[in-house]
């Protein structure tokens, strides 16, 4: 019989209870584990539960003792993958879709843009988010890391109460800005936008689903001290934008530019703002101190520090010395948003394979749909794009690629990594296959999937994620 040409449309999850035996044509995962063509017996556990059983060549999967009443599917084309973690991004704006970014108006023309479109009404805001959703579930997204965004009227959590819904796990990070005039409101606000959905948000670490956090939103918008109230809550994960753009490396340093502009025009400056810039600090620098102090904090309270696009040598030096004084820091990389906004135009290339190579974890993310085009969307909002484009433009291992859209991305969220690994049995995130063809004995499935131009798409139409602790 020939195999399918493609994955078929509408695969359902096997029952529970029930066994599948995928015959494919190659398999791997971030730890280096491959096998062309390849074999993989899974279970159901429960409604869009899978637990890998055994993975392998076909004759090592054939022996194991449930893979002879197991239902055979063959997928001879296509490798499978693990399921996809996107650590960074905004499914609240997905309302908004593609925009081109312009340069003459620069980024605060662009956070003026955000400002306009943001939605305030909670249904809205749920719309959004599961527009966004439903574009992560096309590209293969397993978990994310989402920012719920703060409108006018104060932090919410309406995304997270959406996205708990969505049957998408991760960390919704409740996000709030606190400088100048608007110091003391925003942390409080996004407390209490917390304890209201944590009746309906699972804010128990141990839950597989989705867990709140906390997103002071960058440090041209936050106070350090607000950073430091921030990091003494205890039990949330806390991300920030940080060293993303020209206009905030200027703001941190001189205290001027037109982050202080906007600050001005929305009322929020006060000079007791220059007490802590204007001290010619790069962003990194600014906030160095404030995460040195952050040690003890556990695996389910990681900071992730998104972009660091503006890194240099000190900094670089100063990230990695405070992860190995035992901070639970993260930086999440979204490759494309960097390339829209031209930030190595000013920062030279992002610096990701060092911070790696220092011992910094590096996740993926994709930002908003705002930085991406329709043609990156046709494939949805995933980080196989990210990942494509670090093959093509850096020749980047394809494993570590891997690594820092599933491992990684798992890891900063404080999500188990072994859910997103085939070499150990236990509960699986979710699978994706990409159509290839058939492997060389010697191919390696992750570079031919990156290669083939195909998206990532999940095996079966209701692959629910499986994070819960093993
Ligand atoms: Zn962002």
């Amino acid at each position: 019989m020939n195999p399918p040409a493609t994955v078929p449309e509408g695969l359902n999850s096997p029952v529970p209870g029930e066994s599948v035996c995928l015959r494919v044509a190659g398999l791997a995962d971030a730890s280096g584990f491959s096998a062309v063509p390849g074999s993989m017996l899974i279970r159901a556990d429960g409604p869009g539960r899978l637990a890998v059983l055994a993975a392998g060549s076909q004759t090592e999967v054939a022996g194991h003792p449930e893979s002879a009443k197991a239902r055979v599917l063959d997928l001879g084309r296509s490798v499978v993958l693990p399921a996809l973690v996107n650590a960074h991004t905004h499914l609240d704006l997905t309302h908004v879709g593609p925009r081109p970014f312009d340069v003459g108006a620069g980024f605060v023309g662009w956070v003026d843009m955000v400002r306009r479109e943001r939605l305030a009404d909670a249904d809205a805001i749920g719309r959004s988010v599961r527009a966004g959703v439903a574009l992560g579930r096309e590209g293969g997204v397993a978990a994310v890391g989402d920012i719920a965004g703060c409108p006018s009227s104060g932090p919410q959590a309406a995304g997270a109460m959406e996205l708990a819904q969505s049957g998408m796990r991760g960390v919704s990070f409740v996000e709030f800005f606190g400088i100048g005039r608007g110091r003391e409101r925003g942390l409080p606000g996004a407390i209490r936008a917390i304890e209201a959905a944590s009746g309906r948000v699972s804010a128990e670490a141990e839950e597989p689903g989705v867990r709140l956090g906390l997103q002071p939103h960058a440090p041209s918008t936050v106070s350090l001290r607000v950073y430091e109230s921030a990091l003494a809550v205890r039990g949330l994960a806390l991300s920030t934008h940080l060293a993303e753009t020209p206009e905030e490396h200027e703001f941190i340093a001189t205290g001027r530019g037109p982050q202080r502009d906007l600050l001005e025009r929305i009322g929020a400056w006060d000079d007791v703002i220059l007490e802590e810039v204007g001290k010619g600090l790069t962003p990194v620098m600014h906030v160095a101190g404030v995460l040195a102090g952050a040690k003890g904090r556990d695996r389910r309270e990681s900071i992730m520090l998104v972009h660091v696009n503006d890194c240099g040598d000190e900094d670089l030096e100063t990230l990695a010395s405070v992860r190995r004084s035992g901070v639970n820091l993260f930086v999440v990389y979204c490759p494309r948003a960097s390339a829209y906004f031209r930030a190595a135009d000013t920062f030279g290339p992002h610096r990701y394979k060092e911070m790696l190579a220092r011992g910094i974890p590096v996740a993926l993310g994709t930002d908003s749909v705002i930085n991406l085009s329709m043609e990156d969307l046709a494939q949805g909002l995933s980080t196989w794009g990210e990942m494509r484009l670090l093959y093509h433009r850096d020749g980047v291992d394809p494993a570590v690629l891997l690594a820092m859209s599933t491992t990684m991305g798992a890891s900063a969220l404080g999500f188990s990594p072994e859910a997103f690994l085939f070499t150990r049995t236990g509960p699986i995130a979710g699978l994706i296959a990409v159509e290839t063809g058939e492997l060389r004995p010697d191919d390696d499935p992750i570079r031919v999937g990156l290669t083939s131009g195909k998206p990532a798409r999940f095996l079966f139409n209701n692959n629910e994620s499986c994070l819960a602790e093993t």
